[in-house]
């Protein structure tokens, strides 16, 4: 049976354990965090990757899940209504589209994985060395193995595509923006509701999904002109804290909660590019291999579908692990193009420059419900992410 060795327990890594498994591979997988991780924001499955998960026969579970949110509504400096928009066109969803927290996504995908599949947390590679016939891995904690191939599904950031391919910098691009997520007391007593203060080059928000007692604050910003450190947290916050300083609405209260929030996240908006997903016996999947940005709403269905593909043609290949990724590389690759593409137009729309580019937009949303060609304006947000979303065929293997 061939052995893989995945890094990564988040969307990814669980959903291609599952399909190893299902085609007859014996997968391990290895996280750094303790424990599963379970805080995250809400994300979209869309399109081919509602067919993966419904292969996955999870489709009703995930539905289970779903958010649930109703409306966004956008407010001023005063927390006076601005205008407001159907949560389902805010999130750029149609259809059967569903939205969860990624938390609860990791964990079905986690509980349909954890009995056939060997889970090893609180521990990461630290060395790869391939030989003819394996790749010997060495770990931070656990003694040294040997696997027939390794996969980084190790996100934006991933290890193992350091340690295989190289320096980050060489692959993961800043899109201009930063973003902050984290959990806050539910002081506005918010119901699926979503909450926006646009103000020039700086957008604050705060949310709440159906199954949550507390909310979501979140912060998107331009990028800092001066760089920062990524592992100093205290140092990241106190960056958010000057950048939103001058903020009102609500943004005061959300600051003070970020300095005992217990999940506070904080990353450049990037997208990951390479030439090529492979090395030898290792290759990657996910953000790892070609992370879209939280700004084209996809992540999680490339890594979905990615996922499928991977295993499928690692199967197909019969043994051939070159065929396998070549195959895989071949059919994900005009897929995610696609889906990368959307990025940079959404982060326009998200973060607005100036603030007459605000009232415009505002003046648009409270026009539309009123205009002839309504459907059609909504059609001009939606298609595009329709069309990025279904473009792949979703195979047998
Ligand atoms: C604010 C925000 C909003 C988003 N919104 C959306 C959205 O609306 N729609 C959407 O589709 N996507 C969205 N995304 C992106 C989505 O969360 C990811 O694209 C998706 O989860 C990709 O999953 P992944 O498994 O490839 O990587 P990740 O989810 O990043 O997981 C990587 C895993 O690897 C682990 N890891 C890291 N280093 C190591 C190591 N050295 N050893 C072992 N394990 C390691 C991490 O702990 C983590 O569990 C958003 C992201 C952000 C930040």
């Amino acid at each position: 049976m061939t052995n893989v060795l995945i890094s990564g327990a988040s969307v990814a890594g669980p959903a291609l354990a599952y399909w190893l498994r299902k085609h007859g591979f014996s997968p391990t997988v290895v996280e750094r965090a303790p424990s599963l991780r379970t805080g995250g924001y809400k994300i979209d499955i869309r399109g081919a990757a509602l067919e993966v998960v419904e292969r996955m026969g999870l489709l009703e579970e995930v539905r289970r899940h779903s958010t649930d949110m109703q409306v966004a509504r956008f407010v001023d400096a005063k927390g006076r209504q601005m205008a407001t928009m159907s949560a389902q066109l805010f999130g750029g969803r149609e259809g059967d589209d569903v939205e969860i927290m990624r938390g609860d996504l990791g964990a079905i995908l986690y509980e349909a994985t954890k009995n056939d599949v060997e889970y090893i947390f609180d521990d990461s590679i630290t060395a790869l060395d391939e030989t003819a016939d394996g790749v010997r891995v060495t770990f931070e904690n656990g003694p040294d193995r040997t696997f027939d191939l390794v996969v980084g599904a190790d996100g934006v950031h991933s290890n193992v595509r350091a340690l295989a391919f190289g320096e980050e910098s060489g692959f993961v691009h800043d899109l201009g923006h930063h973003i902050s997520i984290f959990t806050v007391p539910n002081h506005l007593g918010l119901d699926r509701t979503e909450m926006m203060h646009p103000a020039p080059g700086r957008s604050a928000g705060m949310y709440s999904t159906r199954q949550s007692a507390d909310a979501k604050a979140m912060f998107l910003f331009t990028s800092p002109a001066d760089p920062y450190d990524r592992k100093d947290v205290d140092g990241q916050k106190k960056l958010l804290a000057r950048t939103f300083a001058d903020q009102g609405w609500d943004v005061p209260r959300l600051l003070d909660s970020m300095w005992d929030a217990p999940d506070f996240y904080f990353d450049s908006i990037s997208q990951v590019r390479m030439d090529r997903w492979s090395s030898g016996r290792v290759v990657l999947v996910g953000d790892a291999a070609y992370g879209p940005s939280p700004a084209s709403g996809q992540g999680t269905s490339l890594s979905l579908v990615g996922a499928y593909v991977l295993a499928g043609s690692l199967a197909a290949a019969a043994g051939d692990h070159t065929a396998g990724f070549a195959a895989y590389e071949n059919d994900m690759r005009p897929f995610v193009e696609e889906n990368q593409k959307l990025a940079e137009g959404n982060l326009k729309g998200m973060v607005l420059k100036s603030a007459g580019q605000i009232r415009f937009q505002m003046g648009m949303l409270r026009l539309m419900p009123h205009l002839p060609g309504k459907e059609r304006m909504i059609k001009r947000v939606t298609e595009p992410i329709r069309k990025a979303a279904t473009a792949i065929t979703i195979r047998d293997y």
